[in-house]
Protein backbone atom coordinates (compact mmCIF):
# COMPACT_ATOMS: atom_id res chain seq x y z
CA UNK A 1 0.00 0.00 0.00
CA UNK A 2 1.36 3.56 -0.97
CA UNK A 3 1.90 5.09 2.69
CA UNK A 4 1.08 8.85 3.11
CA UNK A 5 4.29 10.74 3.59
CA UNK A 6 2.88 14.20 4.20
CA UNK A 7 3.36 14.31 8.34
CA UNK A 8 6.26 13.96 10.73
CA UNK A 9 6.77 12.33 13.90
CA UNK A 10 5.69 15.67 15.30
CA UNK A 11 2.46 15.69 13.00
CA UNK A 12 1.76 11.81 14.28
CA UNK A 13 2.01 12.67 18.44
CA UNK A 14 -0.34 15.97 17.63
CA UNK A 15 -3.06 13.24 15.82
CA UNK A 16 -2.41 11.42 18.47
CA UNK A 17 -3.60 14.16 21.11
CA UNK A 18 -6.27 15.00 18.82
CA UNK A 19 -7.82 11.84 18.80
CA UNK A 20 -7.74 10.91 22.20
CA UNK A 21 -9.74 14.80 21.89
CA UNK A 22 -12.33 13.57 19.96
CA UNK A 23 -13.09 10.24 21.62
CA UNK A 24 -13.01 12.03 24.64
CA UNK A 25 -15.22 15.13 23.99
CA UNK A 26 -17.31 14.98 21.04
CA UNK A 27 -17.76 11.14 20.35
CA UNK A 28 -19.93 10.99 23.35
CA UNK A 29 -21.83 13.70 22.64
CA UNK A 30 -22.36 14.07 19.09
CA UNK A 31 -25.72 12.26 18.91
CA UNK A 32 -27.15 14.74 20.91
CA UNK A 33 -25.51 17.63 19.53
CA UNK A 34 -27.19 16.07 16.15
CA UNK A 35 -30.74 16.34 18.04
CA UNK A 36 -30.01 20.15 19.14
CA UNK A 37 -28.67 21.32 15.67
CA UNK A 38 -25.92 22.96 17.43
CA UNK A 39 -22.75 22.27 19.33
CA UNK A 40 -22.25 23.95 22.85
CA UNK A 41 -20.12 26.74 23.23
CA UNK A 42 -18.37 25.20 26.14
CA UNK A 43 -16.61 23.08 23.09
CA UNK A 44 -14.68 25.90 21.25
CA UNK A 45 -13.16 26.96 24.56
CA UNK A 46 -12.05 23.18 25.33
CA UNK A 47 -10.86 23.70 21.59
CA UNK A 48 -8.64 26.41 21.80
CA UNK A 49 -7.31 25.35 25.35
CA UNK A 50 -6.46 21.88 23.51
CA UNK A 51 -5.00 24.02 20.96
CA UNK A 52 -6.87 22.84 18.08
CA UNK A 53 -8.62 26.11 16.32
CA UNK A 54 -6.33 28.32 13.88
CA UNK A 55 -2.64 25.96 14.26
CA UNK A 56 -1.36 28.01 11.86
CA UNK A 57 -1.84 31.30 13.41
CA UNK A 58 1.58 33.14 14.28
CA UNK A 59 2.68 33.71 18.12
CA UNK A 60 2.08 37.31 18.00
CA UNK A 61 -1.30 37.30 17.22
CA UNK A 62 -1.77 34.41 20.17
CA UNK A 63 -1.54 31.02 17.78
CA UNK A 64 1.21 28.24 17.81
CA UNK A 65 2.67 29.05 14.44
CA UNK A 66 2.55 25.46 13.43
CA UNK A 67 2.38 24.41 9.39
CA UNK A 68 -0.39 23.94 7.75
CA UNK A 69 -0.72 20.11 8.49
CA UNK A 70 -1.61 20.74 11.67
CA UNK A 71 -5.14 22.20 10.68
CA UNK A 72 -5.25 19.29 8.03
CA UNK A 73 -4.77 16.81 11.76
CA UNK A 74 -7.68 18.34 13.53
CA UNK A 75 -10.11 18.02 10.51
CA UNK A 76 -9.29 15.02 9.34
CA UNK A 77 -9.83 13.57 13.03
CA UNK A 78 -13.15 15.21 13.75
CA UNK A 79 -14.30 13.94 9.99
CA UNK A 80 -12.75 10.78 10.58
CA UNK A 81 -15.66 9.62 13.13
CA UNK A 82 -18.29 11.68 11.70
CA UNK A 83 -18.04 14.83 13.59
CA UNK A 84 -19.64 16.96 11.31
CA UNK A 85 -20.85 19.61 14.25
CA UNK A 86 -18.40 21.77 15.32
CA UNK A 87 -17.54 24.08 12.63
CA UNK A 88 -13.97 24.27 12.80
CA UNK A 89 -13.02 24.18 9.56
CA UNK A 90 -14.63 27.41 8.46
CA UNK A 91 -13.10 28.82 11.74
CA UNK A 92 -9.90 27.79 11.30
CA UNK A 93 -9.48 27.71 7.41
CA UNK A 94 -11.56 30.05 6.01
CA UNK A 95 -12.03 33.10 8.78
CA UNK A 96 -9.00 33.35 10.71
CA UNK A 97 -7.08 33.07 7.17
CA UNK A 98 -8.92 35.73 5.49
CA UNK A 99 -8.20 38.12 7.73
CA UNK A 100 -4.46 36.81 8.19
CA UNK A 101 -4.01 37.34 4.68
CA UNK A 102 -6.22 40.68 4.57
CA UNK A 103 -6.51 41.63 8.01
CA UNK A 104 -4.96 45.10 9.27
CA UNK A 105 -2.34 44.50 12.00
CA UNK A 106 -5.09 46.26 14.46
CA UNK A 107 -7.75 43.59 13.07
CA UNK A 108 -5.39 41.20 13.59
CA UNK A 109 -4.19 41.73 17.24
CA UNK A 110 -8.07 42.32 17.98
CA UNK A 111 -9.67 38.45 16.26
CA UNK A 112 -7.30 36.29 16.16
CA UNK A 113 -6.23 35.87 19.63
CA UNK A 114 -9.68 35.20 20.27
CA UNK A 115 -10.57 33.05 17.84
CA UNK A 116 -7.90 31.02 18.84
CA UNK A 117 -9.15 30.46 21.93
CA UNK A 118 -12.36 29.96 21.02
CA UNK A 119 -13.75 33.15 22.44
CA UNK A 120 -14.82 34.45 19.60
CA UNK A 121 -16.48 32.29 17.24
CA UNK A 122 -16.15 33.47 13.03
CA UNK A 123 -18.61 32.76 10.26
CA UNK A 124 -17.97 33.37 6.60
CA UNK A 125 -21.02 35.55 5.19
CA UNK A 126 -21.15 34.84 1.54
CA UNK A 127 -24.13 33.07 0.35
CA UNK A 128 -27.41 35.06 -0.08
CA UNK A 129 -31.22 33.50 -0.50
CA UNK A 130 -30.92 34.76 -4.87
CA UNK A 131 -26.97 34.71 -5.22
CA UNK A 132 -25.09 31.60 -4.29
CA UNK A 133 -22.88 30.06 -7.64
CA UNK A 134 -23.24 33.58 -8.92
CA UNK A 135 -21.46 35.92 -6.11
CA UNK A 136 -21.54 38.83 -8.13
CA UNK A 137 -24.78 39.38 -7.70
CA UNK A 138 -24.99 39.63 -4.09
CA UNK A 139 -27.18 42.57 -2.82
CA UNK A 140 -25.88 43.08 1.00
CA UNK A 141 -25.08 46.42 0.41
CA UNK A 142 -22.81 49.08 2.71
CA UNK A 143 -23.03 52.79 2.21
CA UNK A 144 -20.53 54.62 3.47
CA UNK A 145 -21.84 57.38 5.92
CA UNK A 146 -18.91 59.64 7.17
CA UNK A 147 -16.37 57.05 9.20
CA UNK A 148 -19.30 54.19 8.98
CA UNK A 149 -20.56 51.98 7.19
CA UNK A 150 -24.19 51.04 7.21
CA UNK A 151 -24.98 47.52 6.59
CA UNK A 152 -28.48 46.29 4.93
CA UNK A 153 -29.21 42.70 3.43
CA UNK A 154 -29.25 39.04 4.06
CA UNK A 155 -27.08 36.17 3.96
CA UNK A 156 -28.57 32.27 4.28
CA UNK A 157 -27.13 28.85 4.55
CA UNK A 158 -24.26 30.51 6.59
CA UNK A 159 -22.09 28.31 8.79
CA UNK A 160 -21.74 28.76 12.45
CA UNK A 161 -24.50 31.05 12.45
CA UNK A 162 -26.11 30.69 15.23
CA UNK A 163 -22.86 30.73 17.54
CA UNK A 164 -20.83 33.07 15.66
CA UNK A 165 -19.30 36.30 17.54
CA UNK A 166 -18.05 37.58 13.96
CA UNK A 167 -18.83 37.31 10.29
CA UNK A 168 -16.89 38.07 7.28
CA UNK A 169 -19.32 39.29 5.03
CA UNK A 170 -19.12 40.15 1.77
CA UNK A 171 -21.42 43.58 0.56
CA UNK A 172 -21.35 45.57 -2.55
CA UNK A 173 -20.29 49.15 -2.03
CA UNK A 174 -21.46 49.89 -5.26
CA UNK A 175 -24.28 48.36 -6.65
CA UNK A 176 -22.91 49.31 -10.25
CA UNK A 177 -20.16 47.53 -10.32
CA UNK A 178 -20.27 43.94 -10.54
CA UNK A 179 -17.51 42.33 -8.88
CA UNK A 180 -15.87 45.22 -8.62
CA UNK A 181 -18.21 46.71 -6.01
CA UNK A 182 -17.73 44.08 -3.60
CA UNK A 183 -15.68 44.55 -0.57
CA UNK A 184 -15.66 42.72 2.65
CA UNK A 185 -16.25 43.76 6.05
CA UNK A 186 -15.72 41.82 9.97
CA UNK A 187 -18.99 42.65 11.19
CA UNK A 188 -19.62 41.87 14.89
CA UNK A 189 -22.61 40.17 15.69
CA UNK A 190 -22.90 41.94 19.07
CA UNK A 191 -23.93 45.34 16.42
CA UNK A 192 -27.37 46.95 16.55
CA UNK A 193 -29.24 45.92 13.77
CA UNK A 194 -27.59 42.10 13.58
CA UNK A 195 -30.26 39.55 13.27
CA UNK A 196 -29.62 35.73 13.44
CA UNK A 197 -32.58 34.19 11.42
CA UNK A 198 -33.66 30.44 11.78
CA UNK A 199 -31.14 27.49 12.59
CA UNK A 200 -32.14 25.70 9.03
CA UNK A 201 -33.28 22.38 8.79
CA UNK A 202 -31.16 20.34 6.74
CA UNK A 203 -30.60 16.99 5.00
CA UNK A 204 -27.05 16.30 7.18
CA UNK A 205 -24.78 17.99 9.20
CA UNK A 206 -26.95 17.85 11.67
CA UNK A 207 -25.11 19.18 14.93
CA UNK A 208 -23.86 22.00 12.58
CA UNK A 209 -26.18 25.63 12.90
CA UNK A 210 -26.21 26.24 9.23
CA UNK A 211 -28.74 30.01 9.72
CA UNK A 212 -30.24 32.85 8.04
CA UNK A 213 -28.67 36.32 9.23
CA UNK A 214 -30.43 39.48 8.64
CA UNK A 215 -28.35 43.33 8.69
CA UNK A 216 -30.65 46.39 9.00
CA UNK A 217 -28.92 49.21 9.10
CA UNK A 218 -25.78 47.61 10.78
CA UNK A 219 -22.98 50.86 11.76
CA UNK A 220 -19.39 49.52 11.58
CA UNK A 221 -16.70 51.65 11.64
CA UNK A 222 -14.67 52.16 7.92
CA UNK A 223 -12.21 50.11 9.92
CA UNK A 224 -14.27 46.79 9.71
CA UNK A 225 -13.42 46.74 5.99
CA UNK A 226 -10.91 43.53 4.93
CA UNK A 227 -8.86 44.78 2.58
CA UNK A 228 -9.64 47.68 0.36
CA UNK A 229 -13.16 48.83 -1.08
CA UNK A 230 -13.74 47.10 -4.69
CA UNK A 231 -11.55 43.89 -4.02
CA UNK A 232 -14.19 41.60 -2.36
CA UNK A 233 -14.29 39.91 -5.00
CA UNK A 234 -10.78 39.29 -5.79
CA UNK A 235 -9.86 38.24 -2.49
CA UNK A 236 -13.21 35.63 -2.41
CA UNK A 237 -11.48 34.07 -5.42
CA UNK A 238 -8.00 33.70 -4.27
CA UNK A 239 -9.57 32.02 -1.02
CA UNK A 240 -11.42 29.47 -3.19
CA UNK A 241 -9.11 27.18 -4.07
CA UNK A 242 -7.91 26.60 -0.10
CA UNK A 243 -11.59 25.96 0.46
CA UNK A 244 -12.27 23.64 -2.04
CA UNK A 245 -9.14 21.89 -1.02
CA UNK A 246 -9.98 21.43 2.36
CA UNK A 247 -13.89 20.17 1.58
CA UNK A 248 -11.82 17.65 -0.85
CA UNK A 249 -9.73 16.73 1.91
CA UNK A 250 -12.68 16.13 3.84
CA UNK A 251 -14.33 13.75 0.99
CA UNK A 252 -10.97 11.77 0.75
CA UNK A 253 -10.77 11.07 4.95
CA UNK A 254 -14.54 10.29 4.89
CA UNK A 255 -14.37 8.08 1.57
CA UNK A 256 -11.31 5.82 3.65
CA UNK A 257 -13.28 5.67 6.84
CA UNK A 258 -16.62 4.56 5.24
CA UNK A 259 -14.78 1.80 3.23
CA UNK A 260 -13.42 0.78 6.66
CA UNK A 261 -16.85 0.74 7.95
CA UNK A 262 -17.97 -1.57 5.28
CA UNK A 263 -15.32 -3.79 5.20
CA UNK A 264 -15.97 -4.49 9.20
CA UNK A 265 -19.24 -4.73 8.88
CA UNK A 266 -19.46 -7.15 5.97
CA UNK A 267 -17.28 -9.70 7.33
CA UNK A 268 -19.87 -10.26 10.37
CA UNK A 269 -22.92 -9.69 8.50
CA UNK A 270 -24.30 -13.24 7.39
CA UNK A 271 -27.00 -13.75 4.57
CA UNK A 272 -27.42 -17.40 2.53
CA UNK A 273 -24.91 -19.32 5.15
CA UNK A 274 -21.84 -17.33 4.72
CA UNK A 275 -20.89 -13.45 5.25
CA UNK A 276 -22.21 -10.39 3.30
CA UNK A 277 -18.41 -10.13 1.96
CA UNK A 278 -18.22 -13.39 0.57
CA UNK A 279 -20.00 -12.16 -2.33
CA UNK A 280 -18.02 -11.59 -4.76
CA UNK A 281 -20.48 -8.30 -5.49
CA UNK A 282 -19.21 -6.77 -2.13
CA UNK A 283 -15.34 -7.44 -2.97
CA UNK A 284 -15.78 -6.23 -6.37
CA UNK A 285 -17.87 -2.59 -4.80
CA UNK A 286 -15.45 -2.76 -2.43
CA UNK A 287 -12.63 -3.03 -4.23
CA UNK A 288 -13.27 -0.81 -6.77
CA UNK A 289 -14.24 1.89 -4.27
CA UNK A 290 -10.72 1.29 -2.45
CA UNK A 291 -8.80 1.50 -6.14
CA UNK A 292 -10.63 5.20 -6.82
CA UNK A 293 -9.84 6.43 -3.12
CA UNK A 294 -6.29 5.75 -3.37
CA UNK A 295 -5.76 8.00 -6.38
CA UNK A 296 -7.94 10.54 -4.62
CA UNK A 297 -5.45 10.25 -1.42
CA UNK A 298 -2.73 10.65 -3.87
CA UNK A 299 -4.01 13.31 -5.63
CA UNK A 300 -5.48 15.31 -2.34
CA UNK A 301 -2.12 15.29 -0.61
CA UNK A 302 -0.07 16.40 -3.69
CA UNK A 303 -2.65 19.08 -3.64
CA UNK A 304 -1.93 19.82 0.30
CA UNK A 305 2.13 19.91 -0.84
CA UNK A 306 1.38 22.22 -3.86
CA UNK A 307 -0.75 24.78 -1.38
CA UNK A 308 1.75 24.71 1.38
CA UNK A 309 4.39 25.71 -1.12
CA UNK A 310 1.75 28.61 -2.50
CA UNK A 311 1.61 26.25 -5.73
CA UNK A 312 -2.20 25.14 -6.05
CA UNK A 313 -3.65 27.25 -8.99
CA UNK A 314 -8.10 27.18 -9.34
CA UNK A 315 -7.76 24.56 -12.05
CA UNK A 316 -6.02 22.05 -9.92
CA UNK A 317 -8.48 22.70 -6.72
CA UNK A 318 -11.23 22.44 -8.96
CA UNK A 319 -10.31 19.23 -10.67
CA UNK A 320 -9.64 17.99 -6.72
CA UNK A 321 -12.95 19.37 -5.71
CA UNK A 322 -15.23 17.42 -8.74
CA UNK A 323 -13.11 13.88 -8.07
CA UNK A 324 -13.67 13.35 -4.59
CA UNK A 325 -16.91 15.25 -3.71
CA UNK A 326 -18.64 12.72 -6.64
CA UNK A 327 -16.59 9.61 -5.29
CA UNK A 328 -17.69 10.73 -1.77
CA UNK A 329 -21.12 10.44 -2.38
CA UNK A 330 -20.81 7.23 -4.58
CA UNK A 331 -18.95 5.91 -1.63
CA UNK A 332 -21.60 6.61 0.47
CA UNK A 333 -24.15 5.28 -1.52
CA UNK A 334 -22.93 2.18 -2.16
CA UNK A 335 -21.42 1.52 1.32
CA UNK A 336 -24.83 1.95 2.55
CA UNK A 337 -26.41 -0.51 0.35
CA UNK A 338 -23.62 -2.95 1.42
CA UNK A 339 -25.24 -2.29 5.01
CA UNK A 340 -28.86 -3.21 3.47
CA UNK A 341 -31.80 -1.75 5.90
CA UNK A 342 -29.54 -0.85 8.96
CA UNK A 343 -27.75 1.82 6.71
CA UNK A 344 -30.82 3.37 6.57
CA UNK A 345 -31.44 3.43 10.29
CA UNK A 346 -30.03 7.15 12.01
CA UNK A 347 -27.91 4.96 14.41
CA UNK A 348 -25.49 3.76 11.86
CA UNK A 349 -22.37 6.17 11.51
CA UNK A 350 -22.98 4.80 7.24
CA UNK A 351 -26.64 6.45 7.51
CA UNK A 352 -25.30 9.98 9.05
CA UNK A 353 -22.40 9.68 6.75
CA UNK A 354 -24.88 9.37 3.73
CA UNK A 355 -26.65 12.33 4.82
CA UNK A 356 -23.59 14.77 5.16
CA UNK A 357 -21.85 13.35 2.56
CA UNK A 358 -24.58 15.55 -0.55
CA UNK A 359 -23.54 19.08 0.67
CA UNK A 360 -20.05 18.10 -0.89
CA UNK A 361 -21.02 18.59 -4.62
CA UNK A 362 -22.63 21.52 -3.84
CA UNK A 363 -21.29 23.82 -1.00
CA UNK A 364 -18.08 25.64 -1.59
CA UNK A 365 -18.35 25.81 -5.49
CA UNK A 366 -20.80 23.16 -7.53
CA UNK A 367 -19.43 20.05 -9.23
CA UNK A 368 -21.41 22.13 -12.02
CA UNK A 369 -19.46 25.00 -11.30
CA UNK A 370 -15.81 22.65 -11.06
CA UNK A 371 -16.70 21.53 -14.68
CA UNK A 372 -17.02 24.99 -16.21
CA UNK A 373 -13.58 26.08 -14.53
CA UNK A 374 -11.87 23.29 -15.60
CA UNK A 375 -13.42 23.62 -19.14
CA UNK A 376 -12.62 26.97 -19.58
CA UNK A 377 -8.97 26.75 -18.75
CA UNK A 378 -8.79 23.70 -21.54
CA UNK A 379 -10.77 25.62 -23.77
CA UNK A 380 -8.62 29.26 -23.80
CA UNK A 381 -7.70 30.48 -26.79
CA UNK A 382 -9.53 27.91 -29.13
CA UNK A 383 -12.80 29.01 -28.79
CA UNK A 384 -14.45 32.18 -30.76
C1 LIG B 1 -24.90 23.08 4.65
C2 LIG B 1 -24.45 24.29 3.89
C3 LIG B 1 -23.48 25.11 4.44
C4 LIG B 1 -23.10 26.27 3.77
N1 LIG B 1 -22.21 27.12 4.37
C5 LIG B 1 -22.00 28.34 3.81
C6 LIG B 1 -21.25 29.34 4.50
O1 LIG B 1 -20.76 29.13 5.62
N2 LIG B 1 -21.11 30.55 3.93
C7 LIG B 1 -21.64 30.84 2.71
O2 LIG B 1 -21.48 31.96 2.25
N3 LIG B 1 -22.34 29.91 2.01
C8 LIG B 1 -22.54 28.68 2.54
N4 LIG B 1 -23.28 27.74 1.86
C9 LIG B 1 -23.83 28.07 0.55
C10 LIG B 1 -23.19 27.32 -0.60
O3 LIG B 1 -21.88 27.77 -0.83
C11 LIG B 1 -24.13 27.52 -1.81
O4 LIG B 1 -25.28 26.71 -1.55
C12 LIG B 1 -23.47 27.12 -3.11
O5 LIG B 1 -22.48 28.05 -3.47
C13 LIG B 1 -24.50 27.02 -4.27
O6 LIG B 1 -25.26 28.19 -4.35
P1 LIG B 1 -26.88 28.10 -4.39
O7 LIG B 1 -27.29 27.24 -3.26
O8 LIG B 1 -27.41 29.48 -4.44
O9 LIG B 1 -27.21 27.35 -5.73
P2 LIG B 1 -27.38 28.00 -7.19
O10 LIG B 1 -26.24 28.89 -7.46
O11 LIG B 1 -28.76 28.56 -7.30
O12 LIG B 1 -27.27 26.72 -8.11
C14 LIG B 1 -28.38 25.86 -8.43
C15 LIG B 1 -27.90 24.84 -9.45
O13 LIG B 1 -27.50 25.53 -10.64
C16 LIG B 1 -26.20 25.14 -11.00
N5 LIG B 1 -25.47 26.24 -11.64
C17 LIG B 1 -25.29 27.51 -11.18
N6 LIG B 1 -24.51 28.20 -12.02
C18 LIG B 1 -24.17 27.35 -13.04
C19 LIG B 1 -23.39 27.46 -14.22
N7 LIG B 1 -22.72 28.59 -14.52
N8 LIG B 1 -23.27 26.39 -15.05
C20 LIG B 1 -23.92 25.23 -14.75
N9 LIG B 1 -24.66 25.06 -13.65
C21 LIG B 1 -24.80 26.10 -12.79
C22 LIG B 1 -25.53 24.77 -9.69
O14 LIG B 1 -24.41 23.92 -9.90
C23 LIG B 1 -26.67 24.06 -8.97
O15 LIG B 1 -26.74 22.73 -9.41
C24 LIG B 1 -23.66 26.56 2.50
C25 LIG B 1 -24.61 25.71 1.93
C26 LIG B 1 -25.04 24.60 2.62
C27 LIG B 1 -26.13 23.77 2.02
Amino acid sequence: MIERSLFSEEHNIFRNSVRKFVEREIVPYHAQWEEDGIVPRELWLKMGAEGLLCCTVPEEYGGLGLDYLFDVIVFEEFWRVGASGPGVMIHTDLVASYILAFGTEEQKRHWLPKMVKGEAIGSLGMTEPHAGSDLKELRTSARRDGDEYVINGQKVFISNGQLCDLIVLSTKTDKDAGAKGITLFIVESARKGFRRGRNLNKLGMKAQDTSELFFDDVRVPASNMLGQEGKGFQQMMTKLAQERLIQSTRSAIIIETMIEWTVDYTSQRKAFGQTVADFQNTQFVLADLKARATMARIFTDRCIELFMQGKLDSVDAAMLKLVNSELHCETADKCLQLHGGWGYMWEYPICRAYADARITKIAAGSVEIMKTIIAREMFKGKRS
